[in-house]
């Protein structure tokens, strides 16, 4: 516990509520109405010009989900935050935003489920191209940029392979080409990374896994550090002349969002502000002993190949430590002798819980090859590469004592 504090780098902070409260309420409330009634023509005008910030209609804007993306904003350091319904809606939205029909999107086929089926199936019938290569191999990664890159897209972890990027060189490499770089961040989050200081333009996050507080509700968010030139952009650079830096965030708020309807729920938003207030106290506690029970698996006998990238022993042990100090998430992997040993040992155990999903605060297995991606064709499955011995282990908040002694009582 000594050591993860000092990785610690953002402390969750609870900004006061913007205008006090007719009851004194301590937490903002949940604002959950559809409509903003207003006393003037006037008035109504200049909320939906944007001129007075007044919110008109939730599907664009609400004060509790606000509330939420402010307090983001202050903890991530972007420019911009918007919050949205799902971690997929998140990535969806930021595409919808900056590609157009015959761009590519310049990535790694070791990407999560449905965002590898997002990129290869639904945005191709749009004429968007999803160029998947190895981001480790440098060289790979310029010959695949050129001027119909719309992205450089990256997990900063990624699920289940868990590689890790050198985020710096990746940001180099699409900067010197003039394309931002987005990354998912899904699996580590700000309290011990921070994507401003890796030159990463456009963030993702599904706040459904850390932030949620528990796994309470599905939720997703953009973060905008505004630091591309999108005049670079052949979508965004038109806008960019009059809205400069800010020309995502205004392609996004006024258009992209509102158009799709993926604003975040009111009352999603309020779970979600919730679980933020004890999102370090989870992580310290679920990543320390994450790590702990890496260590602890390598030494039994029936498992292999752990891979957490906390080990001191795995491939991307330095650069994993240089972008998210001693405790990379809380989320493992280890193989057994096959299928079907991996489902005979799930079926035995008994704190860990069959589920999908990652940080809630129980602790969740799952068999990725016959679930996550169980519904690709033989081929695709090839491209993903997720071995069909291998289980997922995402470490909750039990006691640790006890996870291993259901790990052992199980093999
Ligand atoms: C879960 C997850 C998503 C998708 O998020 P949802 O909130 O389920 O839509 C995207 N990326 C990563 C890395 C994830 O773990």
């Amino acid at each position: 516990m000594e050591d993860i504090r000092k990785d610690i780098i953002t402390q969750v902070l609870s900004e006061p509520l913007p205008l006090k409260d007719s009851y004194g309420a301590l937490s903002m409330p949940v604002y959950s109405n559809a409509a903003f009634e207003f006393d003037t023509a006037e008035e109504m005008e200049d909320a939906f010009l944007g001129k007075s910030g007044m919110h008109t209609y939730s599907r664009i804007s609400n004060p509790t989900v606000e509330y939420f993306e402010n307090r983001i904003k202050n903890i991530s350091g972007a420019e911009h935050v918007l919050a949205v319904s799902s971690g997929m809606a998140a990535i969806s939205n930021v595409f919808m935003g900056i590609a157009w029909s015959g761009a590519n999107i310049v990535t790694s086929p070791h990407l999560f489920g449905n965002t590898f089926s997002l990129l290869l199936f639904t945005l191709k019938a749009f004429g968007v191209e999803a160029r998947f290569c190895n981001l480790l191999d440098k060289q790979e990664v310029e010959r695949c940029i050129d001027e119909k890159t719309c992205a450089v897209f990256a997990e900063i972890i990624t699920n289940p392979h868990l590689e890790v990027v050198d985020l710096k060189v990746l940001s180099q490499l699409a900067h010197e080409k003039n394309v931002p770089l987005v990354v998912d961040s899904t699996i580590v989050p700000w309290p011990v990374f921070k994507a401003s200081r890796f030159g990463i333009d456009l963030e993702v996050v599904s706040s459904t896994k850390y932030l949620s507080g528990g796994a309470t509700s599905i939720g997703g968010l953009i973060l905008d550090y505004q630091t591309f030139d999108w005049k670079h952009s052949p979508r965004l650079k038109q806008l960019a002349e009059t809205a400069g830096k800010k020309a995502f965030q205004v392609k996004l708020r006024s258009e992209i969002s509102r158009n799709t309807g993926s604003y975040m729920a009111p009352h999603t938003a309020h779970l979600q502000n919730l679980g933020l207030e004890t999102l370090l106290l989870r992580y310290q506690k679920a990543a320390s002993s994450c790590l702990q029970l890496a260590e602890f698996l390598q030494t039994v006998p029936e498992i292999t190949d752990v891979n957490y990238t906390g080990l001191s022993g795995n491939p991307f042990y330095a650069i994993s430590k240089k972008q998210f100090g001693s405790y990379p998430g809380a989320m493992l992997t280890f193989s057994l002798k096959d299928r079907q040993t991996c489902f005979a040992f799930i079926n035995r155990l008994k704190v860990i819980r069959r589920a999908t999903n990652l940080f809630d605060n129980k602790s969740l297995i799952i068999h990725p090859l016959s679930t996550i991606y169980g519904t690709l064709s033989p081929e695709y499955k090839k491209m993903v590469e997720v071995p069909d011995n291998m289980l997922r282990l995402s470490v909750g908040l039990e006691d640790l004592e006890d996870l291993k002694a259901d790990i052992m009582q199980a093999i």
